[in-house]
């Protein structure tokens, strides 16, 4: 680990008067720790983050829930709000890593996890996500768990986050402060795609501080469904995850979000194929070809195509399962 200097400010701006391109901001750590011991990052400042105030959950006068970027993983997945009226984000803040770990995980923190692909773990080998221009051993290598959507000839790594999957189907909204003022940022466009820059995973400037992730009023309590398919029953990353909602009229879906994970460098979702359920009766046979629509446009890699068959699968049933009533909880 190389030397850093450490700063706790106790006010945002002075937090975000602290922040440059060789700074990092430092929430649960349990993530940027593990980069910096392993030489991945070397950010010559650490912000300590955890004495601002941001750690409440409160809601809007829209009728939707802000939750502070500091709120940790394990009080959102059991705060009373978040198990009533969003259980997708429950579910799939508690499929996530473990106790322990969700216990010191932040919220904007879990927005900013980077990727699980092996090749960037590994100091020793090229990666242009580590050091761009260097090359991607992932693309013709061991590249299981890797994306069949929106990859890059650059990059071919995928978003890791569960918390992550299910924001995008709620249609969050992440809101951001730095030294030129505030800003919203829809969840679909936060998290960016490899392109020639994977080294870039969002949108935020090098002094923009999350401060909180907005939550709509809709939550889809009745009808929702996390589903996360990985190598182990607990504590590992998803190979394919499903964030399925629904609203209904009777039996015929009048409303449709299906976000998946493990599957590409951000959280997917693709409203043309959801527009194939609408107006159409909650059936299996209407949740296939959901998944076909969505799925016609997956690129497989040397050793995922067996994602393709797993994601189809894991929509119909998690549609299935949120059109009966979602998981018991
Ligand atoms: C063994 C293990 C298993 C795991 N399994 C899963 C899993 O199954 N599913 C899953 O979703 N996650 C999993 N995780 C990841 C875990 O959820 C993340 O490490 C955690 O959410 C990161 O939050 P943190 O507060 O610890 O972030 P930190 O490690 O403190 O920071 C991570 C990044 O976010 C930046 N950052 C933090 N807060 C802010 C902010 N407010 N504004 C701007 N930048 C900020 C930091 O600069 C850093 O770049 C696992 C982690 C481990 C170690």
């Amino acid at each position: 680990m190389n030397p850093f200097n450490y700063s706790k400010p106790n006010d945002v701006s002075q937090a975000i008067n602290l922040a440059g391109p060789a700074t990092r901001f430092i929430a649960g750590g349990t993530n940027l720790l593990d980069l910096m011991k392993e030489n991945i990052a070397r950010p010559e400042h650490l912000i300590d983050i955890t004495g601002l105030p941001l750690g409440d959950i409160r809601e809007t006068p829209s009728g939707g829930v802000l939750i502070g970027a500091l709120v940790s993983n394990a009080d959102l997945a059991w705060h009373p709000q978040i198990e009533q009226r969003y259980p997708l984000l429950s579910q799939a803040l508690l499929a996530g890593a473990s106790p322990q770990l969700r216990n010191m995980a932040s919220t904007g923190g879990n927005l900013l996890q980077r990727t699980r692909c092996y090749y960037f773990y590994d100091a020793t080998v090229p990666c242009n996500k580590r050091e761009p221009g260097s090359g991607c051993p992932a693309r013709d290598g061991l590249n299981r768990i890797h994306a069949i959507f929106g990859a890059s000839d650059e990059c071919v790594a995928t978003h890791p986050s569960d918390m992550c999957v299910a924001l995008l189907a709620l249609d969050a909204v992440v809101h951001v402060q730095g030294r030129s003022g505030e800003r919203t940022i829809e969840f679909a466009d936060f998290h960016r795609l490899p392109g020639a820059h994977p080294e870039r995973d969002n949108q935020l400037a090098d002094d923009e501080l999350i401060t909180a992730v907005e939550l709509p009023a809709q939550g889809f309590a009745a009808n929702s469904n996390y589903l996360k398919i990985r190598d182990r029953a607990s504590y590992a990353f998803a190979l394919v995850s499903v964030a399925a909602a629904l609203e209904m009229d009777g039996d015929i879906v009048t409303d449709v979000r299906v976000a998946l994970g493990g599957v590409a460098h951000k959280p997917w979702r693709d409203q043309e194929a959801e527009g194939v359920l609408i107006g159409k009766a909650a059936s299996a046979d209407h949740f296939a070809a959901l998944a076909d629509a969505l799925l016609q446009h997956a690129t497989p890699l040397e050793h995922n195509g067996f994602k393709i068959k797993l994601a189809r699968r894991a929509i119909i049933r998690a549609l299935s399962d949120a059109a009966a009533g979602g998981r018991a909880r």
